[in-house]
């Protein structure tokens, strides 16, 4: 019902000119629309200066509010790690879905063929089987689904692992009907996190290069792939200027958690891309004299991922049960916050951050300007 989807109405009174963020009930979810705005149109030069397409990743901010803006910026088609993540995109009027993980189980297959019957759909596989119970139920649709093959880039996840599993399981997915081969995607997540640029390059180019040893074998097959899709965050700026990918697929750049943040994303200091995700916590403890306690715990900040940064200061934040954070002086000199003073929070990983909340409350220069809805979390 329409009623089920209005943020709390004490939140949702925040909107609008002159309603400080200072207000907002508390732990909550903030979106800094300025930093925000910023690291897509970083994100959007990177791509555009690699010739490549943007296609961000919405696994994070499961949010159709969120993936609109990210058209606007610039972004053309949306990836989806979940079938519920992209049915809640077309349902938004969203197109041109890429479903980034290969699916076996018969529910997922009848769900992403049902949607392409709906909006541009593009899956991937890794397996023959898969491929099949596909073509089946696309056949049974009247449908021709382009799918592309998922390849293995070193994080042995999914994906096949040698060019003539590529190669046969791309003649295989051109051969049956109801499935169009439509190239290919690699996803190197383990190298996403390497903290130095220089390193984190050379390991991608590593892949890259295997990655155009099986475009030349496709091309031999007479198999040209159309779409070679990839790339994170954390490799943009090799995914881009590697001449390989048609399209890339980064989903953290809008956000920048406390993993990212310490990264050099460009090579140049990071310059550009800054957090712009925040968890707002208020002092609701202050009788220790060592620290004090907040009401943001496991329930609102993540626990995977480097520790969670408090926003100017040297806090040092610590889990302290499902409801409640300890916040310590760093060097035992900094003064502690009073009871009732807020802080805010970079979460140590933005997708965990994000799935642990149903509203983003947007601000802008202090103000909350919009509430959206994370509406496809916590389901598949
Ligand atoms: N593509 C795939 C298949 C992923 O699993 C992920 C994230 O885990 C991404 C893209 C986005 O990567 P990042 O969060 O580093 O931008
Ligand atoms: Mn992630």
């Amino acid at each position: 019902t329409e009623t089920a989807m209005m943020p709390p109405a004490w939140n949702a009174s925040l909107v609008g000119a002159s309603r400080s963020a200072d207000r907002l009930h508390t732990p909550a979810l903030v979106l800094d629309l300025e930093c925000f705005e910023v690291n897509v149109a970083r994100m959007v030069t990177i791509a555009r200066s690699g010739q490549c397409r943007l296609r961000p990743h919405v696994k994070g901010p499961k949010s159709t509010a969120v993936a609109k803006a990210l058209v606007t910026a610039g972004a053309e088609g949306i990836a989806c790690a979940t079938v519920f993540e992209a049915e809640t995109m077309a349902g938004a009027g969203l197109d041109d879905l890429l479903v980034t993980t290969p699916l076996v189980q018969q529910s997922s297959i009848e769900r992403l063929v049902g949607l392409a019957g709906w909006r541009k759909v593009v899956l991937v596989v890794d397996h023959p089987t898969a491929a099949e119970a596909l073509s089946r139920e696309s056949v049974a649709a009247g449908l021709v689904i382009p799918v592309l093959v998922d390849v293995d880039v070193g994080q042995r996840r999914t994906g096949v692992g040698t060019e003539a599993d590529l190669v046969a399981l791309a003649m295989r997915v051109n051969d049956l009907p109801g499935l169009r081969f439509g190239g290919i995607q690699a996803y190197y997540g383990h190298l996403q996190g390497v903290a130095d640029h220089a390193r984190r390059d050379t390991l991608a180019r590593e892949q890259l290069q295997r990655l155009s040893a099986m475009v030349a074998e496709l091309r031999r097959a007479g198999l040209p792939p159309e779409i070679v899709t990839g790339g994170g965050t954390g490799t943009a700026t090799s995914d881009a200027s590697s001449c390989i990918f048609t399209e890339l697929q980064p989903g953290s750049f809008p956000f920048i958690d406390a993993a990212y943040e310490k990264e050099d994303l460009a090579g140049d200091g990071t310059a550009g891309f800054r957090p712009a995700l925040f968890v707002a916590s208020t002092v609701i403890n202050a009788a220790q004299p060592d620290r004090v306690t907040i009401d943001a715990g496991m329930k609102a900040i993540p626990t995977d991922g480097p520790a969670p940064r408090v926003v100017r200061s040297a806090l040092r934040y610590e889990i302290a049960g499902d409801e409640f954070g300890f916040l310590y002086p760093a060097e035992g000199s900094e003064t502690l916050p009073r009871l009732g003073d807020r802080v805010l929070i970079v979460p140590p990983h933005c997708d965990t951050a994000l799935n642990l909340h149903r509203w983003l409350h947007v601000v802008r220069d202090g103000t909350v300007v919009d509430i959206w809805e994370i509406e496809a979390r916590g389901e598949w």
